[in-house]
């Protein structure tokens, strides 16, 4: 990066994107549209680093009123399908983006890079090499040091012409013979030394069948994609930047062939500008890394609540809000960092808050007895359902005799400033009434089994008459009412905040074996009612979201969405 740019560019920090836009609409290059794409290789399922990258593409559309287009970026047929990319246009909607007609992919274009590629045969600017792949590293050289040309490099167009129909007509092997831009061997960037635009690979292409078996690279398909579509602003990430030199090459070749879009008599050059990838800290974002998670099973599939992925984050609770608000906070620089996923938690619960209904559940039971409540009688405790949202309403928990709370929430011998259950105190039942612990019934092992006590009949909806205070309010079922529902509770995947930082081990070392415990809790009646995919509040607990794949209405199972304890607004305001 040249030092003039990171001044240009770090002045402007988090809206550089933005105001470079601006401009080129002020200056009219754009021919009254901004256009921007999303390109995605559809050889996974994307990643929560991928939305960072929707929410710029789309944004950026969106905040200048123009258009998106979403492509397939499938030049790579060995690894792609139909699966992937369906999961892509899926998850896109999902996080609330509309590409509107604009969706392309780059195999429709696979007939105009072929001529494209002729054509540079034919100028003179490119052609076909013998190097097997060790000579051609070798020939390429060091940055430091001019690489050597290739024997073939100044063949005439002609017999380079004849050999480039016959590698597409199928009659060489793999990796024998490739095209290569003639360029410039003694460039400090590395690739700019003839870099290679077409390979030899006889395999079929998930979209064009057999109909080929050469391939265009990356590099020479992406800028004649954006250049076709029109796209005048072309964001993507830090690694591209090197890559940037040849883009504007490719770009200017097809300016001299006429190629570039003309929109409203303005010629559309697309410009590519690089932004800082997402990475996330106990996260490991690489689409190679995630699928072998999913081919090995260390996960239950790309949509196991613990991915990264988006449909994992849809699974386990997450919000497109959330993931909106996320990327928003975050930004956009040039400069690599680690983003605390702490900041991911947080936009999550900020949002659920808002939205997430309150439910009452157990997670670890121990039953209450409580003595002078006659037996065989139920009654109502009228709970709100959202003390943020008013028009959440209200629900009616069954109340009996006996109960269950949660084992953390007794102490026989209390600590420093534990105001909740241990003999003695009185407590609050959460929308039920008082209570105060009388004393206690332990197995041989001695482990509580019951715990005994008194409620005080004038504090019925969880406020005494006289106006008395209780420090402490804790959350119940009713025994005899308790449904039992299946409870995942997902922690970190990794153990540590960088498992691709240590080069010398393994990320696989660093899986966290404590990232699901399964638990039979009990809840309240309404929470089996709940319809898969719906996340409630679980009080005091945290974030449970409704299994999409297992839970059905009267058999409950629910991912733990995320816990109520928020370690980033602590840590920030540290
Ligand atoms: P990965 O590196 O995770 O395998 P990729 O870069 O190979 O992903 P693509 O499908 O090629 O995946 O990416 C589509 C777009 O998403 C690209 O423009 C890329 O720059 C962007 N992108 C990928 N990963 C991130 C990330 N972690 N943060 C921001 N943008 C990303
Ligand atoms: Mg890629």
């Amino acid at each position: 990066m040249s030092d003039e740019h990171k001044t240009v560019e770090s002045d402007t920090s988090r809206h550089f994107l933005k105001q470079w836009i601006a401009e080129d609409v002020a200056a009219g290059k754009t021919g009254g549209q901004v256009v921007t794409r999303f390109p995605p290789e559809p050889n996974g399922y994307i990643h929560i680093g991928h939305a960072k990258a929707i929410c710029i593409d789309f944004g950026m559309a969106q905040e200048f009123g123009g258009q998106c287009n979403l492509r397939m970026d499938d030049t790579n047929p060995s690894k792609e399908s139909d699966e992937y990319a369906e999961s892509i246009k899926q998850d896109i909607r999902w996080l609330g983006f509309d590409w509107g007609d604009g969706f392309y992919s780059a195999a429709n274009l696979f007939d105009k890079m072929y001529e494209i590629a002729e054509n540079l045969i034919g100028r003179g600017q490119a052609y076909v090499c013998d190097l097997t792949q060790e000579q051609w590293k070798e020939y390429r050289g060091i940055p430091t040091a001019p690489g050597k040309e290739s024997p073939t490099r100044d063949r005439a167009p002609a017999e380079n012409l004849a050999l480039f129909r016959r590698m597409k007509a199928g009659e060489f092997a793999d990796g024998t013979l490739c095209l290569r831009a003639k360029i410039d061997m003694s460039s400090p960037n590395i690739h700019f030394r003839d870099p290679v635009i077409y390979r030899i690979m006889h395999v079929p292409h998930y979209h064009a069948g057999d109909t080929w078996c050469i391939y265009p690279m990356y590099d020479f398909a992406h800028p004649i994609e954006d250049a076709y579509e029109g796209v005048t602003h072309s964001m993507c990430t830090l690694e591209f930047e090197v890559h940037r030199p040849l883009y504007d090459w490719v770009i200017d070749r097809m300016d001299e062939m006429g190629l570039l879009v003309v929109r409203n008599g303005v010629k559309i050059r697309p410009q590519q500008r690089e932004f800082a990838r997402l990475n996330l800290s106990y996260t490991v974002m690489s689409k190679r890394k995630l699928l072998q998670l999913v081919q090995e099973k260390r996960v239950d599939g790309w949509d196991d609540p613990r991915m990264p992925t988006v449909c994992g984050l849809r699974r386990r609770g997450y919000t497109p809000e959330a993931i909106r608000d996320f990327c928003e906070r975050i930004g956009v620089s040039k400069y690599e960092s680690q983003t605390d996923v702490a900041l991911l938690e947080y936009c999550l619960r900020d949002d659920l808050n808002k939205r997430a209904l309150r439910r009452m559940a157990v997670l670890d039971p121990v039953k209450v007895v409580i003595d002078n409540y006659p037996e065989g009688r139920t009654e109502y405790a009228e709970a709100q359902n959202n003390p943020d949202d008013p028009a959440a309403g209200t629900r009616q928990v069954p109340f009996g005799r006996e109960l269950l709370i949660e084992r953390e929430d007794f102490m026989e011998v209390p600590a420093k400033k534990f105001f909740r259950v241990t003999p003695g105190q009185e407590v609050r039942l959460r929308a039920a009434c008082f209570f105060t612990c009388t004393h206690v019934v332990k197995d041989a092992a001695g482990a509580v089994t019951e715990i005994h006590g008194t409620y005080d009949p004038d504090s019925k909806g969880g406020n005494a008459s006289d106006g008395r205070k209780v420090k402490g309010t804790i959350h119940w079922v009713s025994a005899a009412h308790a449904v039992p529902l299946t409870v995942r509770l997902y922690d970190r995947l990794f153990t540590v905040s960088d498992p691709m930082g240590d080069e010398t081990r393994d990320f696989l070392t660093f899986l966290n074996p404590e990232s699901l415990k399964t638990v039979t809790a009990f809840a309240e009646p309404a929470v089996a009612e709940a319809l898969p995919g719906q996340t409630v509040q679980f009080e005091r607990v945290g974030y449970f979201c409704a299994d999409t794949r297992e839970s059905v209405p009267g058999k409950p199972v629910f991912n733990r969405t995320v816990t109520l304890k928020d370690s980033w607004t602590k840590e920030t305001k540290k």
